[in-house]
């Protein structure tokens, strides 16, 4: 079969969206010549938390990111749902429209660690290759290494992944334009420490966010008044 270039996918609540989704999928797409990456949104339902912006604000906010770098589109499958639903049904639903293009699903390291727990995860592999981009604190020479037994369900998680990367992983990136799925490529990229959770910590103390965030994203959020600060730092 003919193979169509690769497709990337990049899933996240980017709750807002911030460099360290950004720049680690810009340089890990780069080392594996992906040319485009959807930007996929996950729904949550609005009356969950009030701290977090709604599912209309994060796509916008996706959005902005797409503008500026022609890597990245939008893609509001997820929240188009209205409901939560699983990364494999996303994955199913862009296998079948796409059959001949392989799909490279792009997560951090700590992702990668929590890999066993995703809904019907054996048959992700099946659906698509992964590309993992470093995170803080999670580095995967950092897994294999992994002996201060900080968390059993890590630690458990470790010997499960150091198996999984045996069976799956690949070191050559043209590997993922080969196939339509099935591979592991940990990209190597740099470590960018910021989190969405630090960025909505940051505003909520009225504290700066700056560095975290292109300009666009910071002023949608203080437009659209998102993440306030609480009353006790006001
Ligand atoms: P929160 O702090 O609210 O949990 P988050 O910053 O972890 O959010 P998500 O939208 O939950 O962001 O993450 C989506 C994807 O982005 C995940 O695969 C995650 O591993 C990856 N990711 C998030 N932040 C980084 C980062 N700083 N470096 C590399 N990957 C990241």
């Amino acid at each position: 079969m003919q193979l169509a270039p690769p497709l990337g996918i990049f899933g996240g609540t980017f709750d807002p969206i911030h460099n360290g989704h950004i720049y680690p999928v810009l340089e890990g797409a780069k080392k594996a010549n992906i040319k485009k990456v959807a930007l996929m949104p996950c729904y949550i339902p609005s009356h969950k938390n009030p701290a977090t912006a709604s599912s209309e604000d994060r796509l916008k906010m996706v959005e902005l990111v797409c503008a500026e770098h022609p890597l990245f589109y939008p893609d509001s499958r997820d929240i188009n749902r209205g409901k939560p639903t699983f990364s494999v049904d996303s994955l199913t639903e862009l296998r079948e429209a796409m059959p001949t293009t392989p799909l490279c699903f792009f997560i951090g390291t700590d992702s990668l660690q929590n890999l066993f727990t995703w809904h019907d995860w054996p048959r992700l592999f099946s659906l698509c290759h992964f590309v993992v981009c470093d995170r803080n604190g999670g580095s995967v020479k950092n897994l294999k290494d992994h002996s201060d037994g900080s968390s059993k369900l890590l630690a458990e998680g470790s010997s499960k992944l150091k198996t999984l990367l045996n069976k799956r992983q690949i070191f050559n990136p043209m590997e993922l334009h080969k196939s339509l799925a099935g591979h592991i490529y940990v990209a190597n990229t740099q470590t960018l420490t910021v989190s969405s959770s630090k960025v909505r910590q940051q505003l909520a103390k009225n504290q700066s966010v700056e560095s975290f965030l292109p300009a666009t994203i910071l002023e949608y959020i203080q437009q659209h008044k998102l993440y306030q600060p609480s009353a006790d730092f006001c």
